[in-house]
């Protein structure tokens, strides 16, 4: 049992979603009521984040190169115009698209 940091006395763990639906868990004291997360609850909500939202996208031939189809939420969340130009930076699991 995880003792409150503040007034030791028992905390219980408790689940909440974030506003955007993502679950986590977190210490409750249930004496004053002080609330924590630790680094294995906040790696847990982290990883659920990273995968909230995943667009699974086709690549097309185009020319020599390949052209990526960027989905129509995603053209108006970040205002993508055509021949607007991003930046594509390669990361070690992947490329990351800079829009602005
Ligand atoms: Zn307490």
């Amino acid at each position: 049992m995880r003792k409150c940091t503040e007034c030791s006395g028992s905390m219980q763990q408790l689940k909440a979603k974030t506003p955007e639906g993502v679950e986590y868990s977190y210490f409750k004291c249930l004496k004053d009521g002080e609330e924590i997360v630790d680094m294995k609850q906040l790696h847990e909500v982290a990883e659920r984040y990273r995968t909230l939202k995943k667009y699974n996208v086709k690549l097309s031939k185009w020319g020599l190169s390949l052209g990526l189809r960027i989905p129509k939420e995603l053209v108006e969340k970040y205002k993508l115009k055509n021949e607007k130009e991003v930046s594509i930076v390669p990361e070690k699991t992947g490329l990351r698209i800079i829009t602005s």
